[in-house]
């Protein structure tokens, strides 16, 4: 509880879902007490109902955008001196200046890298504290010098008249190498390496303060050391009418191992190390705001996917270093490709991406027809067939490439990605060292798919699978009751949708291994949470094909799992299509019975989307029916308020709990709330995470279990 109350509250505003979790998360994990919101006009409400050590926002939102935002909280009772953290996006440099000028206190850049964004928190916050001690004790002189020279920040006092600096404490002092009689000589200013930009701000900034325009400007300056030698500080300089002669006080922080340090994550996290090209994920990023880009202004983004053929041959025949060397030296081939294109736009830095193994990508975001990309194909199978020299030995190797061309194939980036994956196989098949554009009909060819199979059977012994869990709550009380278990493969580092490879597993049987797979992670995953103190009451739904239940030893594996690792049966919940009940009903009926019996409890699944007959569902042990996504997403258009109602009513009259799939908005939610449905999964609460990032939910529910049942209120 205690930590609980001194831990810094945090205000995040966005309007993009995943971001508010994983903010929340990421934030909470660091310890932080964090509320999100979905615009700035909640925002500003939670603002003034939470006061918030510090607040960090979206700038494009609806109702009232990151900017209104914050030029609101400054004119707000508490929000003058409130640190303002703005995440800029596709929006450009003039963003930063506009952020600034609407009072942000600092900006990050998205793609959000939440490492960074954590340790940037942590830094404003703690500069902040430093300055409010310091404001504190303004009254009492005599405790000045202490809070200064104990404080790691660099904290100087400037003459607003003169310029010159008043005073400097310890830190500052150390730092630049000079006595406080030489640095006294010194104004701010002429301690600034000379970029002009630089300057400009700072004198800028001192004339707010000075002409009482703003109370606090922030910035990042260089400073020069006695030695000449320079140094980053980043930090706030504040007006004050408290101290005579005095009138300006900066703090400052010598930031010159942070820039280090978030350099290096920032290049661990979205760089391949052995191309020094980006990966896949800020790849992904900048392919995602072409796109909206894109769409924006009209225009067309192609994408490139380029795979050598038989590189696996050169690995195999002259070793991995000699494959590495030569996927150096593609990397630079593709490099002065794209260099002398005309279609790749203003982001040259993340147009080329390695994705892993020997698979690249090319982004091209300017382009102004379909045939513009073949172009760049060309040149690209061109440059990468030349010969190429590695330890004395010529090695030709050839590319295959697959293209895609939004909005003509498609606009989403995910399935544009599939989709040139897609293409580049059948530019495999129709001989190599050639390039195809996707059409809807490669998808009956055979070869995607028996590559996809292939690798799908080496996916279990490769240890390509992982189970995420998706929280689902109950809506009246808000509390965790349980999680969905979803499987997700990543095949050679890219990720296959499940609606792409649980098809394929079913058909080809390969299901059985795979779900068998996912039973034993789960019970082993449960009883790891059960060692570590989480409740018991939750339980974890899996999801079953309909083949699975042919598999003559299904309920004694179930059995053996929960054996193995002394799990209750109650924590299983077995979770069925509304079209598997269907496939092969007395079988199907036989097994739920006796997993039922078993203590499992049964779930069925996409209600909604197939026969929905009372009269079948009487037939089976059912506990739980899941309304299906697609009932949910539209409610409030069509007539789907009724189909929903109709589906609650008729669960209410068989005695069975509701799940809503799939609840997304606000509006969603209080529509299945005057309905009275019980549980809630969906992104609006929770998107499917890995264990690891759940801590922060499972802890607060432990938390929230133990008030439940402590017999005095701990609430203050
Ligand atoms: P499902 O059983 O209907 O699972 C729910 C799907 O909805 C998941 O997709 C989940 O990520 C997604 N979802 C959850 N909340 C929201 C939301 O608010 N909005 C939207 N638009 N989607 C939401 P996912 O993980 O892609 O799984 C797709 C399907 O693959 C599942 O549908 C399930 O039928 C199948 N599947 C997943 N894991 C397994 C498994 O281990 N075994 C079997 N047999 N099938 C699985
Ligand atoms: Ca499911
Ligand atoms: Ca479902």
């Amino acid at each position: 509880m205690l930590t609980k109350a001194s831990a810094p509250k945090i205000l995040v505003v966005d309007d993009d879902t995943s971001i508010r979790i994983t903010l929340n998360q990421a934030l909470t994990k660091a310890g932080m007490n964090v509320r999100a919101e979905k615009n700035g006009a909640e925002g500003y409400k939670a603002f003034c109902e939470e006061a918030p050590d510090l607040v960090v926002s979206d700038i494009q939102m609806p109702e009232m955008n990151g900017y209104e935002l914050s030029s609101a909280i400054r004119s707000s009772d508490h929000g003058a001196l409130t640190p303002f953290l703005m995440m800029t996006g596709t929006e450009g440099q003039e963003s930063i200046e506009l952020s600034y000028d609407a009072g942000a206190t600092d900006f990050i850049s998205k793609p959000i890298n939440y490492p960074l964004l954590v340790n940037r928190v942590r830094y404003i916050l703690r500069a902040h504290s430093t300055f409010l001690e310091w404001t504190k004790s303004q009254n009492q002189l005599e405790n000045l010098g202490r809070v200064l020279d104990n404080s790691s920040n660099e904290i100087f006092f400037i003459n607003a008249e003169s310029g010159l600096i008043n005073s400097a404490n310890k830190a500052a002092l150390r730092n630049l190498g000079y006595t406080l009689s030489e640095l006294k000589n010194f104004t701010l200013a002429s301690l600034l390496v000379d970029s002009t930009r630089e300057k400009g701000n700072f004198t800028q900034a001192c004339q707010n303060l000075r002409a009482g325009s703003s109370l606090k400007q922030h910035f990042t300056i260089t400073l020069r050391r006695q030695d000449s030698s320079t140094y980053p500080v980043e930090g706030d300089m504040y007006s004050s009418q408290e101290l005579p002669e005095i009138s300006l006080v900066c703090i400052f922080e010598d930031i010159t191992e942070r820039l280090f340090n978030e350099r290096r994550m920032r290049h661990l996290a979205y760089y391949d190390s052995l191309t020094n090209l980006p990966n896949r994920e800020l790849f992904f990023q900048n392919f995602k705001n072409a796109l909206l880009q894109a769409e924006r202004y009209g225009n067309m983004v192609g994408l490139l996917f380029v795979d050598l053929d038989n590189f696996k041959h050169v690995n195999d025949m002259l070793g991995h270093k000699a494959g590495d060397e030569l996927l150096g030296k593609i990397a630079d081939v593709l490099r002065s490709c794209i260099r002398n294109s005309d279609y790749i736009g203003t982001h040259m830095e993340g147009s080329l991406a390695r994705f892993g193994g020997d698979e690249f990508a090319v982004l091209l975001s300017r382009l102004n027809s379909t045939e513009e990309a073949g172009q760049v194909a060309d040149r690209i199978l061109e440059a990468v067939s030349r010969p190429n020299i590695i330890r004395e030995r010529e090695i030709l190797i050839t590319p295959s490439i697959g293209i895609v061309v939004s909005p003509e194939h498609g606009s989403d980036p995910d399935t544009l990605l599939q989709r040139a994956d897609v293409a580049m196989y059948a530019a495999k098949k129709s001989g190599k060292k050639n390039y195809q554009y996707y059409c809807r009909k490669m998808h009956s060819d055979g070869l995607y798919r028996m590559e996809l199979e292939r690798d799908l059977k080496l996916a279990i012994k490769k240890g390509e699978f992982k189970v995420n869990y998706q929280p689902k709550f109950d809506i009246e009380t808000g509390m965790l009751s349980g999680f969905e278990a979803l499987l997700r493969w990543s095949r050679n580092d890219i990720g296959v949708s499940p609606e792409i490879f649980i098809p394929l597993a079913e058909e080809s049987n390969l299901i059985l291994d795979i779900g068998n797979w996912v039973i034993d992670e789960v019970c082993r995953q449960i009883k790891e949470w059960h060692d570590a103190g989480v409740s018991k009451a939750l339980h974890v739904a899996v999801n079953f094909s309909a083949r699975q239940f042919s598999d003559p030893g299904l309920v004694d594996y179930i059995r053996a799992c929960f054996n193995k690792y002394e799990i209750s049966a109650s924590c299983f919940q077995v979770e069925l299509t509304e079209s598997a009940f269907m496939s092969s009903t007395s079988l199907i009926s036989e097994i739920l019975v006796e997993l039922s019996n078993l203590g499992c409890s049964i779930a069925l699944d996409d209600f909604g989307t197939g026969y929905s007959s009372l009269s079948y569902l009487n037939r089976f042990p059912l506990d739980v029916l899941k309304i299906d996504k697609s009932f949910v997403s539209k409610i409030n258009t069509d007539n789907n308020n009724s189909i929903v109602a109709a589906i609650v009513a008729l669960s209410y009259e068989l005695d069975l709990q509701v799940v809503a799939e799939g609840v997304e908005t606000e509006e969603q939610l209080s529509f299945l709330r005057e309905l009275k449905v019980k549980y809630l999964q969906g992104y609006l609460w929770g998107a499917a995470a890995i264990p690891e990032d759940l801590e922060p939910l499972l802890a607060s529910h432990s938390q929230k279990v133990m008030e439940a049942h402590s017999p005095v209120s701990l609430s203050m």
